[in-house]
This record gives C-alpha cells, structure tokens and sequence, in this order.
C-alpha cells in the first residue's frame, strides 16, 4: 500500500497518535494493531465533508446508507482476528475499505466483498489509486467467496441474525471467524475458532451496533 498520491499531513499524522492512545486507553493492547491504526490514513477513506471527523472515535456515512465503522471497532476485530503475516482474509463488508487497509497493514492477504454496487465500484478505484493488494468482490457475502476458500480468517463487518454457514464451512481447520450477531439494535462480538478437528468454538465479548448483514444466509 503507498500513499503517494494523497496527502498525508503532519496535522493528520498528529490526530492519528492521539486516537492510537485513546484506543490504548480503552483496552486496546495489540501493538501491532494499534500501529496499523497509525499508520492507515482513514481520512483518505472519508468524503470530504467529514475530514474533519477522521480520526474522532466516531462511525461516518459513506453513502448508501452504509457506515465507516467507529476505529475502536476496527482495532477490536482486528485483534480479535490475531492476524499473522500471510494470513489469507476474507472480510465481509468491504464498506470504505478502511477495515481491509487496516488487515493488509499487518501483513494479511485480504479479500473482501460488498453487496452495494456503488460502493464496491468506488472502494475498488480507491483502492487501486492507493496500490492496495487488497481483492474486491461484489456479491452477497453471507455466501462467503468459495472459488477462495478456505480461509484462515473471516471477519464480518455487518450485524448478523445468525452465523452463516457457509462462513464457518470456509473457515480452515485452526481458523478464527469474528461476527458481530443479535438483533437490528445490538450485537455481541462473537469469536469462533475451527478446531482441528472441525469443532466450532465460540466466544462472546461486548456489544456493538453494525448496520444490517443482509443477503441470503442475513437478514
Ligand atoms: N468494513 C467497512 C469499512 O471499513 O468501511 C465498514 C462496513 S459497514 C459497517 C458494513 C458494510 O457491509 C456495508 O458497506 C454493507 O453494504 C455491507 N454488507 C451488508 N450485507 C452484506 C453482504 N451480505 N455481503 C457483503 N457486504 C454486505
């Protein structure tokens, strides 16, 4: 990923220390996480409207209804993953691709997937301005992305009804699937490891608010 192209002040590089303490200060302790966060410039990722906002610990839209989620989530999930280098990555939920940046950073190889056309289209020229290795796919991600299964990580950035199936059956022996699942209000962040032997085991950690998984195995 280079950033040649897109201005990254020192003012921005400043605003991004103070939100790396802030993440710290909330429990956030995986350094190389934290240094991912300091090093993606979530302004790039941002409307104009809201450069401002960039580096406050706050979700923004992004159009079509859609959200950038607030960073602390972010850095949650992402440590939650325990990305290791070459990871490969499936995120559901490419949104602004500021999720997916935040993975390659650590060194995983992300594939990621948008159900909103417009979205997916505009992610995908971003992307490629910014020389990201990240692959963008559009469709119903609850379905997964089986032509790349399987996966040693999924992360879904939607709230879901359930656990898809069809994630849990793309998730490699060893692997770690974090989605945030309940109702339309609130959601607990599950994380569910695959056995070796194919179990499925699940943790529960705090509440969040996503908007919608939708699709066939979403709402
Ligand atoms: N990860 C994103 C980022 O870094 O900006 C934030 C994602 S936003 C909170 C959730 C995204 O999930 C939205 O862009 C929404 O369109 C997408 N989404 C919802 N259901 C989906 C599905 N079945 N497949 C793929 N994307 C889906």
């Amino acid at each position: 990923m280079q950033f040649t192209d897109f201005q990254d002040s020192f003012r921005h590089k400043g605003l991004r220390k103070k939100l790396v303490d802030f993440l710290r200060s909330k429990g956030i302790h995986d350094e190389a996480v934290l240094e991912a966060i300091n090093q993606v410039p979530r302004h790039v990722f941002l409307d104009n409207a809201f450069l401002e906002l960039a580096y406050e610990d706050r979700a923004m839209p992004i159009g079509e209804g859609q959200t950038i989620s607030q960073p602390y989530t972010v850095a949650f999930q992402s440590q939650l993953l325990e990305i290791k280098k070459r990871d490969k990555v499936l995120e559901i939920g490419t949104g602004s691709g500021y999720q997916a940046c935040v993975l390659e950073k650590l060194g995983a190889k992300v594939h990621s997937i948008e159900r909103q056309r417009k979205l997916y289209e505009k992610t995908q020229k971003l992307l490629q301005a910014m020389k990201s290795k990240v692959a963008t796919y559009y469709g119903d991600g609850t379905l997964g992305l089986p032509a790349f299964a399987p996966f040693d990580k999924i992360i879904v950035t939607a709230g879901a009804p359930v656990v898809p199936q069809s994630l849990c059956e793309q998730l490699k022996p060893g692997g770690i699937l974090v989605i945030p699942v309940g109702d339309e209000q609130n959601q607990r962040m599950l994380r569910i490891t695959k056995q070796a032997d194919g179990e499925l085991v699940t943790e529960s950690f705090d509440n969040f608010k996503f908007v919608p998984l939708l699709g066939k195995e979403g709402w």
